[in-house]
């Protein structure tokens, strides 16, 4: 008896899209299925290796693919986990990640993608098979014994259909009844073709037609000899495992021997995109022990900062009839994080020198992650430091510094690294706590990344020297540097009990939003500037607030005022003339707001333009 399923609706608008736009690279179909069979084949050993009642134990594990070209049809057959009747519904009559509607969505969105490309990444890779057949049949055994097996056909319309089939072994069948214009997938050598270039390194043996000999090299790559290996099939081999249609930004492949052995292949993607579109993968590093594999996702081999990295460990020593949860808590998973955390640490390191290019774009693209490092693993702390790039008051254009690039350009009896944290380079540079520094030639560095308060957390001194925020008020310039000559600091400052009257003024009109007023050693062409007498983590929690879009409090801070500045001067003569001129309260709120928009902690800009249009048109009257 056949019985007539409806597709979910998103199906029908996936193969719609699938069979009418997508013939620029319709190949792919063939990786896709190769694909899933050796999935299922990888299952399949890994029941083998947990379960113990399995169908057709002896049977061999491989690929066939079968061209019939009186039928007009081609075969992907394997021997792998198979599928039961509702695993047929549930797995090719829906699809499960809603990967189709994100499809749908990307394909709209990025016009400059090849839809074949990402493909992959969606879930919705046994589809791509409408391309090339108007008809597809599934024949299925599973492997759980006492399964009958099913078929399940679909000639791409809105629905499908299941009956009770034949299949001697476990495992399953898919016949593609090819389209007129896709015949020339009954040849074998174009068949070959494809399965050399796509699924070279499948681990499962592929055949075509009658051949005896596998099509595919079957060799897992990562333990082959790097010389063997092109560029072009180690990018393959990545596109593969990741479904990233960019190539990587670099590779690191390993063989370790002591204290453990293992193989790993490691990779950094070409962007940071990829992970945002990839619905279908989470982050971790494929495990396999000896070559079966244990786990797609494995999330104890490396810390959560260096998720970003891609790749497949492959351990000789992991014992193989384990569970997957108790794989975790080996020490062998504990030794193999800590070589290759150190491993992937010291190449970066290398790769700032070797290529400072391609390090630099791989710190634009992961250098969140790497920071995030420095509060999240702490004993790594040593090894992140000298992989931060910033932007300092000594960067030209786009070049940016490290810590250790900083430390060499410090000047004459400077014992401390400097930073000032803004919400973009920009600010930072028109910084007013940036004053004195420039005075005296002192390097500032630039912490101007959403996440770099956050990183504060974690990096506090490096190699003996502290960082301090130049905000911070009790840093002494005194004996750092040379005073250069300055324009600016030709002014003389108020005298004392003048200034004391102005200091009076600002302490009556801001009174708690201030801890105190005083007066500046060392503002030069700004008239104040906030400063902060903690120097604790707690102080960047308003920005980290802010940057989850939290409520947050605002810091209450010191107001410095530079008692050279020609404004400081005009308020306290003005103070004496004319006290009740509603201009002074106007004028020194203002130069409060100011600051607080200076150093990125304004709450609302917007609400200064009423009074700035009140100065403005005071400033213009005659
Ligand atoms: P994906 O492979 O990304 O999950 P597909 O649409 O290609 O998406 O396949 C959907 C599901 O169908 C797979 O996840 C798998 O569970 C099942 N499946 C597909 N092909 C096979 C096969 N040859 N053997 C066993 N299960 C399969």
């Amino acid at each position: 008896m056949t019985e007539q399923h409806a597709f979910r609706a998103e199906i029908q608008q996936l193969l719609d899209i699938l069979i009418h736009s997508l013939y620029t690279n319709r190949d792919i179909f063939l990786r896709e299925l190769i694909s899933n069979a050796s999935d299922a084949l990888n299952r399949l050993q890994f029941e083998q290796l947990t379960t113990h009642e399995i169908a057709d134990p002896s049977a061999d594990l491989y690929i066939d693919v079968v061209p019939d070209e009186a039928a007009g049809t081609l075969t992907i057959r394997d021997t792998g986990i198979g599928m039961t009747r509702d695993e047929l519904i549930e797995n090719l009559g829906v699809i499960a990640h809603s990967g189709a509607r994100a499809f749908i969505q990307a394909m709209r969105e990025r016009k400059d993608i090849n839809p074949a490309d990402m493909i992959g990444q969606f879930g919705v890779g046994f589809y791509s098979a409408f391309m090339v057949a108007d008809r597809i049949r599934v024949i299925s055994k599973s492997y759980r014994p006492d399964e009958a097996a099913f078929a399940w056909e679909s000639s791409g319309g809105d629905s499908y259909t299941l009956e009770t089939s034949e299949r001697e072994t476990r495992g399953t069948d898919v016949i593609l009844y090819l389209k007129d214009d896709a015949k020339e997938y009954l040849q074998p050598w174009k068949l070959k073709e494809i399965i050399r270039h796509h699924s070279n390194y499948v681990a499962f043996p592929i055949h075509v037609g009658d051949d005896e000999e596998p099509t595919n090299k079957q060799v897992a790559i990562w333990r082959q000899d790097s010389k063997e290996i092109s560029d072009e099939q180690y990018d393959e081999f990545y596109k593969m495992l990741t479904l990233d249609f960019e190539a990587p930004s670099h590779r690191i492949h390993m063989r370790v021997d002591s204290p453990m052995q293992f193989y790993a292949l490691l990779y950094i993607p070409g962007s940071a995109q990829q992970s945002v579109f990839n619905l279908r993968r989470e982050p971790g590093l494929k495990l396999f022990a000896r070559k079966i594999l244990i786990e797609d996702y494995n999330k104890e081999l490396l810390p959560e900062y260096l998720q970003f990295v891609q790749g497949v460990v492959d351990s000789e020593d992991l014992p193989l009839a384990v569970s997957r949860e108790s794989v975790q808590a080996t020490r062998i998973m504990v030794n193999l994080k800590k070589t290759l955390t150190s491993k992937v640490l010291s190449e970066l390191k290398r790769l700032m020198k070797s290529k400072p290019e391609d390090y630099r774009k791989i710190f634009h693209d992961f250098g969140r992650f790497i920071k995030q490092g420095l509060v999240t693993s702490p004993p790594d702390a040593d090894d992140i430091m000298p992989l931060l790039l910033f932007k300092s008051t000594a960067t030209i254009g786009d070049d940016l510094t490290t810590l250790g690039e900083y430390a060499t350009r410090m000047v004459r009896g400077q014992k401390e690294m400097y930073y000032v944290v803004a919400d973009d380079d920009l600010a930072a540079s028109r910084s007013p706590h940036l004053d004195p520094f420039r005075q005296r030639g002192i390097e500032v560095l630039y912490f101007s990344d959403p996440v770099d308060p956050v990183m504060l957390m974690g990096l506090t001194e490096y190699e003996g020297y502290k960082l301090r925020n130049v905000d911070e008020a009790d840093i002494d310039l005194s004996d750092v540097g040379e005073l250069k000559e300055d324009d600016t600091q030709a002014q003389e400052p108020l005298p004392e009990d003048a200034f004391t009257t102005v200091r009076q003024r600002f302490v009556d009109l801001l009174g708690e939003r201030v801890l105190d007023v005083r007066s500046s050693q060392n503002l030069v062409g700004s008239p104040a500037r906030l400063i902060s007498s903690d120097s604790g983590v707690q102080r960047q929690m308003y920005r980290i607030n802010r940057m989850l879009d939290r409520e947050y409090e605002l810091p209450v801070k010191i107001l410095e005022l530079n008692p050279r500045h020609p404004l400081v001067h005009n308020l306290s003569d003005m103070i004496t003339s004319q006290p009740d001129n509603p201009l002074i309260d106007m004028v020194m709120e203002q130069v409060f707001e100011t600051a607080l928009l200076q150093d990125g902690i304004h709450p609302d800009p917007a609400s200064m333009a009423e009074r700035l249009t009140q100065i403005m048109q005071a400033a213009t009257q005659h």
